[in-house]
């Protein structure tokens, strides 16, 4: 007898993954009943071609449907040239394809996972959803075929695999041409029984390449998102350590350390901050500055997507790229907190500071005066009485990326924008251009769109071809970076 278990797993690797009649009839019946009981294994089409077993030499030759005896009914019958017509028994056309879809979903009920499953790769590829295995979070993919001639493609089809930070890949048998991920077969750690499918998860655990901070992994906080939520119903308003995150009914503040970001300097807690600053969209590229992309700009977006889905597991994508103006743009509804930190809208662009960090960020930086509420002790009761209004200097600052702020491309080189500020930064606060540069004159649109000012951050005087900024302007990269 064949272990049609054991066939299963190597049929769905196949291009046509069906089983004949005959080829069941070599198989133990338990474990049919078992594979069709759980709906693994479906009947599928009649067959249109079948063997002759009245000569003995094995031909195929297709079906033919010929009437016979009583009107209307017609018998399935093969030629063949030694016997003539040869009836067929319709029982031997039926057939049975495995339920990939299905065996999909099985894997991620039986695996606990959470976020959306997503067929990538029709009949080929799902994204499965993750789970918290060896500390820390990672993609499960199931790949069908991945051996396949055509499995080339598979990575151009399906960058979520490449993009998550740590995939796992299920493969029934055969694992993909990609070797640069573990890959486990489902033949060797699957089983079916009665109660349905399992895996053994501790030799997963095991296999996987360890985080070398498992021991100190928080668990990562979820927001209850109800019944079909969709993330065009989600608000997050974003303040000074936390979100506040609202869908329907439901409402939470996470913290940082519920996001699992590690500070104020978190790259994904920026990145999403600079969402938050830009009403849900990064500023478009106007230039393409390069057109090999290393993509790390969009792995990192894809990281942020990834830690979204995580908190919030709602199906589909949390953030779109917008393609062919470089940008990227929230499904959700993204704002900062007016009262807390950015942005607060600077009166002069005196008051406004840019600086190159040494890492390449941008710091910008607004000095204003804060009104605040001040309580004054009575001198004689010693309670604290009236309510008084006292002010205060402030400066806020936030960090980001020139690939946030539109002015880099994927791969970090600046575009012709991004070189205007950063001569600027480097050059006290001058540059000598044209009073028509468009770059020049580009840039100066988009200043006032970031800052909400109206008044011009740029001073031109002609007969030097002096451009001047108005905002004070430092780099700390220029004074490390030997010329
Ligand atoms: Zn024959």
């Amino acid at each position: 007898m064949i272990d049609l278990v054991q066939q299963f797993w190597l049929r769905c690797e196949e291009a046509e993954p069906v089983f004949s009649a005959d080829e069941i009839r070599w198989t133990p019946t338990e474990q049919f009943d078992l594979l069709c009981g759980h709906g693994l294994l479906k009947e599928a089409a009649r067959a249109t071609w079948a063997i002759c077993d009245a000569c003995g030499d094995g031909h195929t030759e297709e079906v033919m449907l010929i009437s016979r005896g009583a009107p209307g009914s017609l018998m399935p019958f093969i030629p063949c040239p030694e016997v003539g017509g040869v009836p067929i028994e319709p029982e031997r056309l039926r057939r049975w394809a495995p339920d990939l879809d299905l065996t999909a979903r099985k894997l991620r009920e039986t695996l606990g996972l959470v976020g959306g499953l997503s067929p990538l790769w029709p009949g080929r590829v799902w994204g499965l959803g993750r789970r918290h295995v060896a500390g820390r979070f990672r993609d499960f993919f199931l790949v069908c075929g991945g051996a396949r001639p055509d499995a080339h493609v598979l990575l151009a089809r399906c960058h979520q695999i490449a993009d998550a930070p740590s995939p796992v890949i299920l493969v029934p048998t055969r694992s993909p041409q990609q070797k640069q991920w573990p890959a486990f077969r489902l033949a060797d750690i699957a089983a079916i029984t009665e109660e349905g499918m399992t895996l053994d998860m501790d030799y997963i655990a095991d296999a996987v390449p360890r985080d070398v901070y498992a021991g100190t992994a928080k668990t990562i906080a979820t927001f209850p998102v109800g019944e079909d939520p969709t993330w065009e119903d989600l608000r997050l308003t974003v303040r000074e350590n936390g979100i506040f995150a609202e869908l329907r009914n439901e409402q939470k503040e996470l913290s940082l350390d519920d996001l699992q970001f590690t500070g104020g300097d978190d790259r994904l807690w920026q990145l999403l901050r600079a969402f938050a600053r830009f009403g849900g969209e990064t500023p478009a590229r106007s230039t393409s500055a390069s057109s090999r992309d290393t993509g790390t700009f969009r792995k990192q977006v894809s990281d942020l997507r990834q830690r979204l889905n995580t908190v919030f597991p709602i199906a589909g994508e949390p953030i779109r790229a917008l393609h062919g103006k470089g940008a990227y743009r929230c499904v959700f509804k993204i704002r900062l907190d007016r009262r807390d930190g950015f942005p607060i809208r600077p009166e002069r662009w005196e008051d406004c500071q840019f600086v190159e960090l040494r890492d390449g960020r941008i710091q910008i930086s607004v000095k204003s005066t804060e009104v605040f509420a001040a309580r004054s002790k009575d001198e004689e009761t010693q309670r604290l009485t009236a309510i008084e209004a006292g002010e205060r200097e402030v400066t806020r600052s936030e960090q980001y990326d020139l690939r946030t702020l539109g002015l880099a491309a994927d791969s970090g080189v600046p575009t012709a924008e991004g070189s205007v500020l950063l001569e600027f930064l480097r050059n006290g606060g001058k540059l000598y251009r044209r009073g028509d540069d468009k770059d020049v004159l580009r840039f100066r649109k988009r200043l006032q769109t970031w800052m909400g000012m109206d008044s011009d951050p740029l001073q031109f005087t002609p007969n030097r071809r002096l451009w001047t900024a108005r905002f004070e302007c430092g780099s700390l990269r220029r004074q490390t970076e030997p010329k």
